[in-house]
């Protein structure tokens, strides 16, 4: 089943290294306060969660089961 990047919006400092790192232009920290991901973009590579300096990204299955 496909992935999905998830973000803790209260642990992430919004400092933009998940959406620098994000092949697909999925995230977005215009909020100013945490990154969103952009579910319809996402395809649950994982890059944004290796990069994430506060580990608050974790990869769920679209059916919203952890993994
Ligand atoms: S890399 Fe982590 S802390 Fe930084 S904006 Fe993305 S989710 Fe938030
Ligand atoms: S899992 Fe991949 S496609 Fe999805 S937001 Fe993270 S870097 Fe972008």
């Amino acid at each position: 089943m496909k992935r999905l990047a998830k973000i803790n919006e209260n642990v992430c400092v919004c400092c933009g290294a998940c959406q620098d790192a994000c092949p697909r232009g999925a995230i977005s920290t215009s909020s100013g306060r945490y990154a969103v991901v952009d579910t319809d973009s996402c395809v649950g590579c994982g890059l944004c969660a290796r990069t994430c300096p506060t580990g608050c990204i974790n990869l769920i299955e679209r059916a919203g089961i952890a993994i």
